[in-house]
């Protein structure tokens, strides 16, 4: 195997040397960090490095730090692409991804310790946890940057930002669109982290769910307040025609106290090719995933369907934030 470098970074315009780097060294708890500039800084860098993985694979900009990525909770997406933009850039990582139960954590050491412990081999810390604010509780404990991969129901920023790339990404701009969240938007936490990095956006918003899973309170609030156009409904025939994103979701079982709920709402939606006839022929179907049933498979080739370019682009935005973090980007 060659030891040459693959790609030679400087080669990159000379824009991205000189521009300061607003995520040096911070935590990424929540999406309420990134005001526009922000966004468009970190954007700019994930296209640098869609373009560096298009030209040649990986490139050894990470090669002295190491990223543990510990997830409390089931994950295949986010632990995945985490993984593999450390490795894209060179990186190594400390997976503890499948199998917290054989950890201490089953001894009953607290997250703090965990964590505490974790910083003394690991430059950045990437968690998973199903408590709302245990990223930002573990920040608190440690002097490495931590990156939230979900905490609980609560926020998900680094899919947020992979949505709102991808929405930008296919639709050439995010200003004057009309985005459709579909599905359980009480407990996806996706969701409630996207509306909120949508409202420094002009957008219309469409929220549709059965009303048991309605989107929380304090994120409806927040809507309003930003004075933006948004309607509730529980039927997607009110949307589909006009809709230029449809954010779909799955029902999230695990968060249900009481399964005979679940078991009611759990095939409120399906997305199906005869739904998509009567939608824009530029309207874009998204995704968080896994899916569930709430997209039928037949979709998958409308090229429309923009949830598995969507995955792709999670990878390349977790490279822009780990180099930024890190201080490399
Ligand atoms: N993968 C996403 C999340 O972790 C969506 C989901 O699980 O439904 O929140």
């Amino acid at each position: 195997m060659s030891n040459q470098p693959l790609f030679d970074y400087s080669q990159l315009p000379a824009k991205r040397a000189t521009r300061d780097n607003p995520l040096r060294g911070k935590s990424i708890l929540s999406v309420a960090q990134f005001d526009k500039e922000i966004i468009e800084y970190l954007f700019g860098r994930t296209r640098e490095m869609r373009e560096m993985v298009q030209r040649v694979g990986t490139v050894n900009l990470l090669r002295q730090y190491v990223a543990a990525c510990i997830f409390y909770e089931p994950s295949t997406r986010t632990s995945s692409s985490f993984i593999g933009a450390m490795e894209r850039l060179g990186g190594r990582t400390i997976p503890i991804t499948s199998g917290v139960e054989f950890s201490s954590v089953s001894k009953g050491e607290t997250l703090a310790d965990t964590m505490q412990v974790l910083e003394q081999y690991a430059d950045v810390i990437v968690l998973r946890h199903h408590e709302i604010g245990a990223a930002k509780m573990a920040a608190e404990y440690t002097h490495v940057p931590i990156i939230n991969a979900g905490d609980g129901a609560g926020e998900h920023p680094t899919q947020a930002l992979l949505d709102l790339f991808t929405i930008q990404d296919e639709l050439g701009s995010l200003d004057g669109l009309k985005v459709a969240m579909v599905g359980d938007l009480r407990y996806g936490r996706t969701v409630h982290s996207l509306t909120k990095l949508l409202l420094q956006y002009n957008v219309k918003l469409r929220f549709v769910s059965p009303e048991i899973l309605r989107l929380p309170l304090n994120v409806m609030n927040q809507v309003i307040d930003a004075g933006v156009d948004v309607r509730e409904t529980h039927d997607v025939a009110d949307v589909i025609e006009n809709a230029d994103v449809l954010y779909v979701t799955r029902v999230q079982k695990e968060r249900f106290t009481d399964l005979r709920q679940y078991e009611e709402v759990k095939n409120f939606y399906e997305i199906t090719p005869e739904l998509m006839k009567r939608a824009q022929e530029k309207m874009v179907v998204m995704h968080p995933l896994p899916r569930v049933g709430e997209i039928h498979y037949a979709v998958d080739s409308d090229p429309r369907a923009a949830y598995f370019r969507q995955v792709k682009n999670g990878m390349f935005v977790r490279m822009a934030l780990l180099a930024a973090v890190l201080g490399q980007a």
